[in-house]
């Protein structure tokens, strides 16, 4: 992804080598944005003043390198071909916007890289945005291929959309939630659409009014969405909750029932939120989740919803911190690539066509609940507004069954010749797919940044010889 030398965006169409004058330029500027009293930074600075490759290589960065790599000496060969994009400011290397990390603090920044047990792409994507050494992206592999919790919770994840979402126009318009319980505890999620950013919180009951609060909560942080998605749980039917809804001003989008599918952003939500809490220090994991590019947007939650880059627990440059809004129309495109892309890979996989469209009037067989087979009839009284769903009567009972759960039949009498039956999927096998795709090893995800709720963080330690130790927090307790 980075092409050029940081001197280039400084002088753009710099063909004559650079003069003292601009290298100081540079650095100043490089400086000028740094926070002088940066711990991280100054220690990796300190790690590199001690660190004779690394000294070496601002060495010849600073004096140029030779035009040949039988020239360069061999203790630096392997940054020969990244020489483009090195250079040399206030005590650091830097490679393009990100610092160049000794070889004594490797070890420590892949570690940090990897809080949040995100899979080998995102931790690359992590990176990418803000530290480089030679060879990093093979030791990120290796190190998630070696983690017990990468592997273990890797392969179920990810399932992929049938109907994917148009990306809303700007932050925070349109989003879900849901709620989910994990090892006993209640929580609530809320997921932004747009972002992907998320929220977690933690839920005493699962009241209405509980639910109301802690909406108000997040509402009062990100403003209220113009449409808010939910499934049809109780907390979201009551008068309790229209009524918040007509005062907040507020859509409410309820999914169909009994298909999953139609509320997918909600529920791969849930996924990833389940995927943080269960790692050992859930902030940081929430934390690198948002920290962390989304595949298909190719930028970070934080970014898209704040316009800014979030500070985290892996060192990175001030400017990179400085806030920049990313360009919408670049953003919905890649999105719109993306959610195509796993559309047809999704198809494919599953040999799924679109069901053809029913009228009212046609009779269908359904599933009601807990039935097993397409025992019920009934007939489409008409199309319901959420997509795929309708209206359907079994005779004085009116539901809302989404056209997967709906089978037609010619008539009522004749009900074992089902016309169209050569184009219903194979419900027995169906495995809910989700709105929302991520790519295999991809992991989204959030925490309660509820201003109510205590949280007590435990300090990063560190033995004597500088690992990380890490201390499991008391989250269930204390959230
Ligand atoms: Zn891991």
């Amino acid at each position: 992804m980075p092409s050029s030398s940081p001197f280039s965006t400084l002088c753009p169409s710099l063909t004559e080598p650079l003069t003292t004058e601009d290298v100081q330029a540079f650095v100043d500027s490089v400086e000028s944005t740094r926070p002088a009293t940066d711990a991280q930074l100054e220690r990796i600075r300190e790690a590199s003043r001690h660190d004779a490759q690394l000294q070496k290589v601002m060495d010849v960065t600073l004096k140029g390198w030779p035009a040949g790599v039988e020239d360069v000496p061999y203790q630096i060969r392997e940054f020969f071909d990244s020489r483009g994009h090195l250079s040399v400011s206030d005590a650091l290397l830097t490679y393009d916007d990100r610092i160049v990390i000794p070889a004594s603090m490797r070890e420590e920044i892949l570690e940090r890289i990897h809080t949040g047990h995100q899979g080998i792409t995102k931790c690359r994507e992590r990176a990418n945005l803000s530290v480089w050494w030679p060879g990093i992206s093979k030791e990120i592999k290796s190190k998630v291929q070696l983690c017990h919790f990468c592997q273990e919770n890797q392969s179920s994840q990810r399932k992929e959309s049938l109907m994917a979402t148009v990306l809303p126009d700007r932050p925070w318009q349109k989003v879900s939630t849901d709620l989910f319980e994990l090892t006993g505890r209640k929580y609530l999620v809320v997921m932004d659409y747009y972002s992907r950013f998320i929220e977690i919180l933690t839920l005493v009951g699962t009241t209405s009014q509980t639910v109301i609060q802690k909406l108000k909560s997040v509402f009062a942080r990100w403003g209220v969405p113009e449409e808010l998605v939910s499934d049809n749980g109780t907390q979201f039917k009551s008068a309790l909750f229209d009524e918040f809804k007509v005062k907040y001003g507020f859509q409410h989008t309820t999914s169909s029932p009994h298909h999953h599918q139609a509320n997918g952003a909600a529920e791969s939500t849930v996924r990833i939120s389940k995927h943080i809490l269960k790692q050992e220090d859930p902030f940081l994991a929430l934390m690198a989740y948002r920290a962390t590019p989304i595949p298909a947007t190719g930028k970070t939650p934080s970014e898209l919803i704040m316009g800014r880059q979030i500070r985290t627990t892996v060192p990175i440059m001030a400017k990179v911190l400085e806030p920049k809004l990313p360009n919408h129309a670049t953003v919905k495109k890649a999105d719109a690539k993306a959610k195509r892309g796993y559309k047809e890979s999704f198809d494919r996989r599953n040999g799924t066509r679109e069901l053809p469209p029913l009228q009212p009037g046609d009779w269908v067989r359904t599933k009601l609940d807990n039935e097993k087979q397409w025992t019920t009839e009934a007939k489409v009284v008409s199309k319901d507004q959420s997509p795929r769903s309708y209206i359907i009567d079994t005779g004085g009972r009116r539901l809302r069954r989404n056209r997967r759960f709906l089978r037609k039949v010619p008539t009522p009498a004749c009900h074992d010749t089902p016309e169209d039956d050569s184009l219903i999927p194979d419900i027995s096998s169906e495995s809910t797919p989700t709105d929302i795709q991520e790519e295999n090893d991809v992991i989204p995800v959030c925490s309660d940044t509820s201003p109510t709720s205590n949280l007590n963080l435990v300090p990063e330690q560190r033995t004597s010889s500088g690992r990380l130790v890490r201390k499991p927090i008391r989250y269930r307790e204390d959230l």
